[in-house]
């Protein structure tokens, strides 16, 4: 990556693109370290502080859209001493001139960081009805998603990862009729072990999830009211809504227009250093090292040490164990990946006299040292000690 090159002229603002967690953490973080350097918050969408992870849970806790919004952007700009512009795209970055352009105006920056955050994928599927599958990526999408359930009972959801699962049991929990459909043979597939998914799934069957395993959707029609969806098994479904939530590819165009490295996601050192001088990456957007992390705790962290870099001290960003906590109440589930996926599982069921719960531990294959573990139903009673076990090289 290219060392920092400091711009010509220190009144030049820092420019953060992006008012989501990884943005505006990063502003709080700094104003923590410095009161006076001046700060311009860029963001296409309404720049509205809300929790994103509630977005999932939001009908159990019987929260309406407009509730998860903690903050609008005049508070934001108010509480960080900082400039927020709303409703305005970045068009391109000129990284040689340490400017982007906003608006058809050009405008310069001394150091710019990028939290463009990530786009839904979106699933290749026939039909008049494949249009209208929503995905819920922001809050936006949220207020759209929850004004078109108002007028349903039954939901479809594609794609069983954690946002699938997690949406499935919230709407459960609201009475909705839910099936969850998705290629894999078991649900959570990149965090769980196979064993462990199969319990985990049979515990969300056992709540009244209708899961649809093993087969992908090849066309959606629209029928009546709602939708007829026929899978790759020939199998078909009625519901009224259908919901894609497949995953998400890092928003890495306005980087790759501007010649940055980009490998998964916008590329950066250790440091949330891009290939270009002065430009930084974190959040849903960026591959730091190699590893895109589109979870809070890596964004909250790499937010520090960028905050330090950007007031002064270099300061490289160092991940601790971070557990994924899933937010199924039908059956609750902590995971922490290994590393490059590696290792040995050992997976026990059954534990804690507990239908659901498993208790999975990764075993590195070289060094036989704890790499990961998956706990689930009150196996999760566990994670305080695993971590600690992990902490410590158990
Ligand atoms: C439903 C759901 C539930 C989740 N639950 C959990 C959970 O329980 N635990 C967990 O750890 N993680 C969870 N996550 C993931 C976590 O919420 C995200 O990793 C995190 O919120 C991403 O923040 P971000 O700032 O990187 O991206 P975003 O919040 O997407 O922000 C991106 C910002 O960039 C702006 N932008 C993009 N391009 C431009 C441009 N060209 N010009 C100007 N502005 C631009 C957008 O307007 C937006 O403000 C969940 C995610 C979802 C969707």
């Amino acid at each position: 990556m290219t060392q920092t090159a400091q711009s010509d002229d220190q009144q030049d603002p820092i420019v953060i693109v992006g008012t989501g967690l990884a943005g505006y953490t990063v502003a709080r973080e700094l104003r923590k370290l410095d009161a006076e350097t001046s700060v311009l918050i860029v963001s296409r969408d309404d720049g509205r502080f809300y929790s994103k992870p509630a977005l999932s849970n939001a009908l159990a806790t019987r929260t309406a859209p407009h509730d998860l919004a903690r903050f609008d952007a005049q508070a934001m700009a108010q509480q960080l001493n900082a400039r927020v512009w709303t409703h305005r795209q970045v068009e391109r970055i000129v990284a040689h001139e340490h400017a982007i352009v906003v608006d058809g105006q050009r405008l310069r920056y001394r150091a710019l960081v990028l939290a463009t955050g990530a786009d839904p994928r979106r699933v290749p599927v026939d039909g008049d009805g494949a249009a209208d599958v929503l995905s819920i990526n922001d809050l936006g999408d949220y207020s759209r998603f929850r004004e078109r359930l108002a007028a349903c009972r039954s939901v479809a959801l594609l794609g069983a990862g954690l946002i699938g699962c997690e949406f499935a049991n919230d709407l459960l929990a609201a009475n909705y009729a839910v099936t969850l459909i998705d290629p894999a043979p078991v649900p959570l597939a990149r965090l769980l072990p196979p064993e462990a998914g199969e319990a985990f799934a049979s515990a969300l069957a056992a709540a009244g999830v209708d899961m649809r395993l093993g087969r992908g959707v090849q066309s959606i029609v629209r029928r009546d009211e709602g939708y007829r969806l026929t899978l790759s098994d020939d199998s078909t479904l009625d519901a009224d809504l259908v919901v894609s939530a497949i995953g998400l590819a890092p928003r890495t165009s306005l980087a790759s227009a501007a010649g940055l490295q980009i490998e998964g996601g916008i590329a950066t050192d250790a440091w949330c250093r891009t290939s270009a001088p002065d430009v930084y990456a974190l959040g849903d957007c960026a591959a730091i090292e190699g590893r895109v992390q589109p979870y809070v705790l890596p964004i909250m962290h790499a937010a520090r040490a960028l905050a330090q870099t950007l007031s002064g001290t270099l300061t490289r960003v160092a991940f601790p164990v971070m557990p994924i906590v899933v937010k199924t109440p039908a059956v609750p589930a902590v995971v922490v990946t290994p590393d490059g996926q590696q290792g040995r599982w050992s997976v026990e069921a059954g534990t804690h006299d507990s239908a659901h719960a498993v208790r999975a531990i990764c075993a590195d294959d070289a060094t036989q040292r704890m790499s990961g573990f998956a706990l689930l139903g009150a196996a999760i009673a566990e994670k305080a000690a695993l971590l600690k076990a992990m902490s410590t090289g158990g």
